[in-house]
């Protein structure tokens, strides 16, 4: 078997995650306390609330992203599928590749070649990739989930850069997916888009969300109850450390919260 075939693995399943007491610093300036909170698998959890309250320090925290921050550190437990990714037997890269990151501002390498930026993924993992058959197939198979095939199947060699903002995205969307990811973290991953290319990211939240577990941050708060099923409400008081005021499914926290305080942010009181 090839190193690419060895990662189409198709048993590979979505992971449940959970974090537990979670706290966080950037030097001495505490910026996250005691966030705990469970990640189902196969669900779309939305993460709410105003700038600065720490969505996306809790976010890299995820994926081992905020340890390389220098004079970062932090507290508390991560867990996927059960196993401590701080203390267990994974390597941070294999935990990386297990949990991917669509960032805001769309990042596909510009010079490269629409294809290249999908197996880039594959090499940046120490695998070996070349233009095959096989390689061939991934290129499509993540297109195609990531809602992008049609519009480039007839220019794969051209470059990234040469893309739109949203098909950039999308192309970001199926870099990420080529590793198999079994969780894919997106932080704001629409912010920088046209309705229309939010649109069609939301459409491919949604047909993704059975092969791997999404955890998004958004300040759209119709994008949160268009595509997540649960939804966690952070907030920062001034000069205090973000918090989970409140989580739970995302029908019942826009509808029927038991903070007053997230009635009021998610119907654009504040915030
Ligand atoms: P959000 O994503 O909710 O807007 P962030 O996680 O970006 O919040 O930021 C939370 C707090 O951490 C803010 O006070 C921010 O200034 C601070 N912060 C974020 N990144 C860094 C960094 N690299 N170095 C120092 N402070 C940071
Ligand atoms: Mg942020």
């Amino acid at each position: 078997m090839t190193a690419v075939e060895t990662l189409v693995d198709l048993t590979r399943t979505p992971a449940s995650m959970a974090a537990r007491d979670v706290s966080a610093w950037f030097g001495s300036h505490k910026v996250l306390e005691r966030v705990s909170i469970d990640i189902r698998s196969r669900d779309v959890t939305a993460l709410i609330g105003p700038s600065g309250c720490g969505k996306s320090t809790f976010l890299r925290i995820l994926n081992r992203m905020h340890e390389l921050v220098p004079g970062s550190s932090l507290a508390g437990s991560i867990e996927l599928d059960g196993e401590d990714i701080y203390r267990g037997k994974r390597t941070s890269t294999e935990t990386r590749r297990q949990i991917g990151m669509v960032f805001q501002k769309p990042n596909p390498f510009p010079a490269m070649s629409i294809a290249d930026n999908v197996l880039a993924g594959l090499k940046l993992c120490g695998l070996k990739v070349r233009r095959g058959d096989k390689a061939d197939e991934i290129v499509e198979s993540c297109l195609q989930r990531a809602g992008l095939w049609r519009e480039v199947a007839n220019r794969l060699d051209e470059a990234g850069g040469a893309l739109s903002g949203g098909q950039q995205q999308r192309l970001c969307i199926a870099r990420a997916l080529a590793v198999q990811p079994r969780v894919l973290l997106m932080d704001e991953p629409c912010s920088a888009l046209d309705p229309t290319s939010t649109r069609r990211i939301e459409e491919t939240i949604a047909e993704i969300s059975d092969e791997v577990t999404i955890v998004i941050v958004t300040h759209n708060m119709q994008q949160a109850q268009r595509v997540s099923h649960h939804c966690a409400f952070f907030l920062a008081a001034e000069n205090e450390p973000g918090r989970i005021v409140e989580a739970g499914p995302t029908e019942a926290m826009f509808s029927t919260p038991s903070d007053p305080r997230t009635l009021d942010y998610v119907q654009g009181r504040f915030g």
